[in-house]
């Protein structure tokens, strides 16, 4: 239906959650009318409360395994629960919300004809060979474990992108993100920036698990949602995949040590059985991001982590 408004109606599933809210802040900035559908599943209104009254800014109530029919420019689908702890939850839901909620979105897409995009993960690589991973690597994921309901669920989403681009010539945008960590993160999900410096706040030990060797690539989530922009604004027909994160690579102790030096305290480190299946390493070659749309990273590490401890520190007071 065409859009007599003039301004961009654009849908974000998983609207209220962590990166979700940055977006639709960052959207509504920039004129668009913003949708920002989510079912609260692992979140509550508050990431979006400042929105509320903004004539541009609409929340509905909707889980993505059902269909939607709603009129729209561009979509971005970020609906899924991203922590280990969140999506191991409810496993066949998580499979569900990747792979029907994929459908639906490329089924409101094909019949709005609308751009979109999609919030895949590092977890496609699994726990990889190739170090730095290239959007070119395959990945190496344990398909019965218990993460594949994630990288399984996103895995079968980024195959259904491609066929309805093939086969149905949908302007799609694949974008595979990697740890990215700030402020609305939620503080009992239990992801490692998050349970770090909560910890380092209340004065409770530092959790480790394994030996702390294993790596991540943390990218702050301004960051992030620039590059999410940028890939959605590239010309009509390239798809990605494209690799968002920061490539600076630091081992768990590492962040620890980080957390414990801004926030202060007397936390200890203590060391906890490392879960099934967890990577080893992970650092992004987002070379083809450069490329395409001139993105790099700008906020090191230790700068994100202040904002983000401010974050935390303000929420714990209240
Ligand atoms: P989040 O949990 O804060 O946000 C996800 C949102 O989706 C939540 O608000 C949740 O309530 C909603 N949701 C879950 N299932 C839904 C459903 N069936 N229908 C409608 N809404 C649903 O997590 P996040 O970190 O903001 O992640 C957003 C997206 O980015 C996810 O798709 C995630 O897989 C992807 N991603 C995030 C990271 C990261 O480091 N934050 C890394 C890789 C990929
Ligand atoms: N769909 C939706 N909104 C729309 C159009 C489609 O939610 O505006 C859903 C609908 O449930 C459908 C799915 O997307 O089953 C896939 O749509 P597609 O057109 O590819 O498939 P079909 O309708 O032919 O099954
Ligand atoms: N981790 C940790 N202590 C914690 C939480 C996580 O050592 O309290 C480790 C976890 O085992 C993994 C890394 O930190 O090796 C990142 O975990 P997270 O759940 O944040 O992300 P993902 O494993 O999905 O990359």
């Amino acid at each position: 239906m065409k859009n007599y408004a003039h301004r961009t109606r654009t849908l974000v599933t998983g609207g209220a959650g962590f990166l979700g809210s940055h977006l639709c802040d960052r959207l509504i900035a920039e004129g668009h009318d913003v949708i920002c559908l989510d079912n609260f599943f692992t979140v509550t209104k508050d990431n979006v409360a400042h929105l509320l009254g903004n004539p541009h800014f609409e929340l509905t109530r909707h889980d993505v395994t059902f269909p939607l029919y709603v009129e729209v420019d561009q979509i971005y689908n970020l609906a899924c629960p991203a922590s280990p702890v969140h999506y191991q939850h409810d496993p066949v839901q998580t499979t569900k919300t990747s792979v029907h909620g994929a459908i639906n979105m490329l089924g409101l897409a094909k019949r709005t004809k609308a751009r979109i995009f999609q919030a895949f993960t590092s977890e496609v690589y699994g726990d990889p060979e190739v170090h730095p991973q290239p959007e070119s690597y395959w990945g190496r994921v344990n398909p019965i474990g218990i993460r594949s309901c994630y990288d399984e669920g996103k895995r079968c989403a980024e195959t259904l992108f491609f066929d309805y681009h093939r086969q149905h010539n949908l302007d799609i945008k694949v974008a595979r993100i990697f740890n990215t960590y700030g402020p609305r993160m939620h503080p009992n999900d239990g992801r490692v920036v998050s349970n770090f410096i909560v910890q380092a706040l209340k004065g409770e030990n530092i959790t480790i698990y394994g030996d702390g060797q294993q790596t991540r690539s943390f990218c702050y989530v301004d960051d992030l949602i620039e590059g999410f922009v940028r890939l959605m604004g590239t010309e009509s027909g390239f798809t990605g995949p494209v690799n968002l994160g920061n490539p600076g690579e630091f081992t768990m102790l590492e962040l620890a040590e980080k957390v414990l030096q801004i926030v202060g305290g007397h936390s200890k480190l203590v060391f906890q059985s490392l879960p099934a299946d967890d990577p080893k390493q992970r650092q992004p070659d987002i070379g083809l991001a450069r490329e395409k749309t001139g993105w790099v990273p700008k906020v090191p590490l230790d700068e994100g982590l202040k904002r983000t401890v401010d974050y935390f520190s303000k929420l714990l007071k209240d």
